[in-house]
């Protein structure tokens, strides 16, 4: 069996902490969430029979404050993928200059084979058993692969019901007229193509006419596939889990998402020609976007990926091994905790809005996240070349002193 994605977080870890020579007892304790729950949560099916689910909310670290991170609906979740989340959004809020720790939630379900009312039920379900832990000072679920806005306003009518009080801050990712966020729904996407401009002008690049393949089509990958368009960017490919689909003249984004629309599935678009999800990674291509899950480029793939620059959409979706094969290749990576943090940065956001009873234009929020991004590009950037490092271990030195600074001022270590 590979590694799983704990297993991952686990290395990358070891090796920042050993970089900056810090004290074992940091590795630790940032090794482990601080508190894990684990809960089974029954659901009345359409069928009249009672299903029982498995949830987890992990909590990393709360040094830097209380925590957020999203909530993951996948058939394959497991306790190792959400431990390894929560650390590494504990590190995404602290290199983005997010008062918070990380945390990460999940539940192992098939969220596409349930129907609406069963959905809505699991979500009430699922708030209700992690409860004790939650709330706009504690720690605030985000959505993530699985769950969307609409999953995100019942949660949070459940958590509002059970507290007698409103309480908008408690959730993110909700819908608009519940205390959503404008630029929200595309700020994953729009934080990454902020990434992939930086990346690229590094390079003494134009952006305009360059290739790119997304991996992924979902709320992610889709938004960013339709952001490249626009930006002048040739989209060769795009996949979901059901299949990958090519065309070597550049594909119509707004095409293939109205196709999606109808059909629920990338499978059967007629304008262009299907091939593998494993296939995708490996097409000639400019910048590839892995926006799916973790661990897709590992020793196995990584010689035969001819991508210059690796965008992570996805959290973890390099293997450490892949990644060394690949900086050898001269691949310029921008790393998931800087490169994906435009969802968890206007989540931020979208707290500092609720707590102000605040609205801002999406023009503001835009303008915020370029800010913010162009500004932890310029230090990883900087670290990244003065000392020699990789740009995912000057992203993870950057975090990690941040935490540690708040962990030495607590008393902790
Ligand atoms: P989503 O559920 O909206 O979409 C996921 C996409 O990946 C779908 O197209 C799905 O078909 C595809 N997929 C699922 N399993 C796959 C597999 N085994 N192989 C290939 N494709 C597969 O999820 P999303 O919110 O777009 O999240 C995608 C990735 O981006 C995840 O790694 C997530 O953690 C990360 N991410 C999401 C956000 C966010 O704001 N949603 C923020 C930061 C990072």
């Amino acid at each position: 069996m590979g590694k799983n994605a704990f297993d991952v977080a686990l290395e990358q870890l070891a090796e920042a902490t050993e970089y900056m020579k810090l004290e074992s007892e940091i590795y630790e304790i940032m090794k482990e969430p601080m508190a894990q729950l684990t809960v089974r949560i029954p659901v009345r099916m359409d069928n009249g029979k009672v299903e029982i689910f498995t949830g987890f909310r992990f909590q990393h670290n709360t040094a830097l404050g209380p925590t957020r991170g999203g909530t993951r609906f996948h058939s394959e979740e497991t306790k190792e993928d959400v431990k390894a989340l929560s650390l590494w959004m504990t590190l995404k809020n602290a290199l983005n200059e997010i008062p918070n720790g990380g945390a990460k939630g999940g539940v192992i379900v098939d969220s596409q084979k349930l129907s609406q009312g069963e959905l809505e039920r699991l979500c009430r379900g699922y708030i209700r058993k992690i409860a004790p832990i939650i709330g706009a000072w504690k720690d605030f679920p985000g959505a993530d692969i699985g769950t969307s806005s609409q999953t995100q306003s019942w949660m949070l009518d459940e958590w509002e019901a059970m507290n007698m009080h409103h309480e908008a801050g408690g959730i993110s990712g909700k819908m608009m007229v519940l205390g959503g966020s404008e630029g929200r729904p595309e700020a994953t996407s729009r934080g990454l193509l902020f990434a992939t401009r930086e990346v690229v002008r590094a390079r003494k690049l134009e952006i305009k006419g360059l290739t790119a393949v997304v991996q992924g089509f979902g709320k992610v990958g889709w938004h960013l596939a339709k952001l490249y368009q626009r930006d002048g960017i040739q989209v060769l490919a795009v996949s979901d889990v059901d299949t990958a689909i090519f065309d070597p003249k550049g594909l119509d984004i707004l095409d293939v998402n109205a196709y999606v629309e109808r059909s629920g599935t990338l499978k059967g678009y007629p304008k262009a020609i299907e091939i593998g999800n494993v296939e995708l990674l490996e097409l000639e291509c400019d910048i590839l976007a892995p926006c799916a899950v973790q661990n897709v480029i590992t020793e196995e793939n990584a010689p035969r990926i001819k991508a210059q620059f690796l965008i992570e959409g996805a959290n973890g979706p390099t293997t450490p091994e892949a990644e060394k094969i690949l900086i050898d290749k001269g691949v310029f990576i921008a790393p998931d905790i800087w490169a994906n943090s435009g969802g968890t940065q206007v989540a931020h956001f979208e707290r500092i809005q609720n707590l102000n009873d605040n609205n801002w234009s999406e023009e503001e929020v835009n303008a915020k996240l370029e800010r913010i991004n162009h500004k932890v590009f310029n230090e990883i950037y900087a670290l990244h070349t003065e000392k020699n490092i990789s740009m995912r271990l000057a992203c993870w030195i950057k975090a990690i002193s941040k935490v540690v600074e708040a962990m030495k001022a607590r008393g902790w270590v």
